[in-house]
C-alpha cells in the first residue's frame, strides 16, 4: 500500500483529535476500528467514536484472564452505548496446548514463556481482528513508557499490514482524565486503585508512588521487555 505518513501526518498534526476520528471513520467505513483493552484511554476513544458514528467498530481481546473490574467496565460500556464491543477469545488448541507445554502460570517461569503466552492470547487473536481491516485505532500515548518515545500520530504497521492511527499520543494523562471527567465516559474502578495501566489480572499490579506508568506490568521483567508485542514498532516510512 503507497501512502505518504509525512504528508498525512503534517496535514492532521494540529487537527483535533475528533476531526481526525471523523476523517477516518467516514474514509474507511466498515475497515477501521478501535483496539480497547478498557483502559482510559480507550475509553477516551470510545465515547469519541461513538459519538461521531455510533455503529463505529471496537474490539477487544478477552484473554481468559482478565481482571473481574474489567469486565464489570465493558458490560457497563455495552449498556451505557447500547453496543456490544466484539470480542475475540485465544484459539482452543493452541491455548490447550500451552497448558500442556507450560502449565497454567508458566508465564511466570521464562521471558520466552510470557511471550509465548501473549502470542496465543493476545497475539494471534489481534492479527485475526486486524486482518478484516484498514485502519486500526490504539490509544497509545507516547508519555506512557520509554517503549512508545517514538510513535507517530499516523503510522504504517509493517507486520499487520495495515495503518494505525494513534489520536491521543500526544495527550498527558491529566487531559485524558479532564475528557472522562467532563463527558462522564465510564472508566477501570482499578485506575482509583493505583493501576494506571491495566492488562491480565495476574501480571498487573499497582505501582508505588514515582514508578513509571507501565511499572505494574510484567514487573518482574527489564523495561525493554514490557511490551506484549501488540505494539512492536516495525512500519515503513
Ligand atoms: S499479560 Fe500475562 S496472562 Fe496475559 S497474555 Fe500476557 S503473559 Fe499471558
Amino acid at each position: 500500500m503507497s501512502i505518504n505518513l509525512d504528508v498525512l501526518n503534517r496535514r492532521f498534526e494540529n487537527e483535533a483529535v475528533e476531526s481526525l476520528l471523523a476523517c477516518f471513520l467516514e474514509s474507511h467505513k466498515g475497515r477501521i476500528a478501535l483496539a480497547s483493552s478498557f483502559g482510559a484511554e480507550d475509553q477516551v476513544l470510545t465515547d469519541m467514536i461513538l459519538n461521531i458514528d455510533p455503529l463505529g467498530k471496537i474490539f477487544t481481546l478477552d484473554t481468559g484472564r482478565l481482571p473481574e473490574e474489567t469486565y464489570a467496565l465493558m458490560d457497563q460500556t455495552n449498556r451505557k452505548y447500547g453496543i456490544k464491543v466484539d470480542v475475540y477469545c485465544p484459539d482452543r488448541t493452541a491455548l490447550e496446548a500451552m497448558y500442556q507445554a507450560q502449565g497454567i502460570n508458566g508465564f511466570r517461569d521464562s521471558i520466552e514463556n510470557r511471550k509465548t503466552c501473549c502470542h496465543v492470547r493476545k497475539l494471534e487473536p489481534l492479527r485475526r481482528a486486524l486482518s478484516e481491516l484498514e485502519v486500526w485505532i490504539t490509544g497509545l500515548r507516547r508519555s506512557q513508557s520509554p517503549t512508545r518515545e517514538t510513535m507517530r500520530l499516523i503510522e504504517w504497521d509493517e507486520g499487520n499490514g495495515l495503518i494505525k492511527l494513534n489520536p491521543l499520543i500526544e495527550w498527558d494523562e491529566e487531559r485524558v482524565w479532564d475528557y472522562i471527567k467532563t463527558n462522564k465516559v465510564p472508566y477501570n474502578v482499578l485506575h482509583t486503585q493505583g493501576y494506571p495501566s491495566i492488562g491480565c489480572e495476574p501480571c498487573t499490579r499497582a505501582i508505588r508512588e514515582g514508578e513509571e506508568l507501565r511499572a505494574g506490568r510484567w514487573w518482574w521483567e527489564n523495561p525493554e521487555h514490557k511490551e506484549c508485542g501488540l505494539h512492536l514498532k516495525r512500519e515503513k516510512q
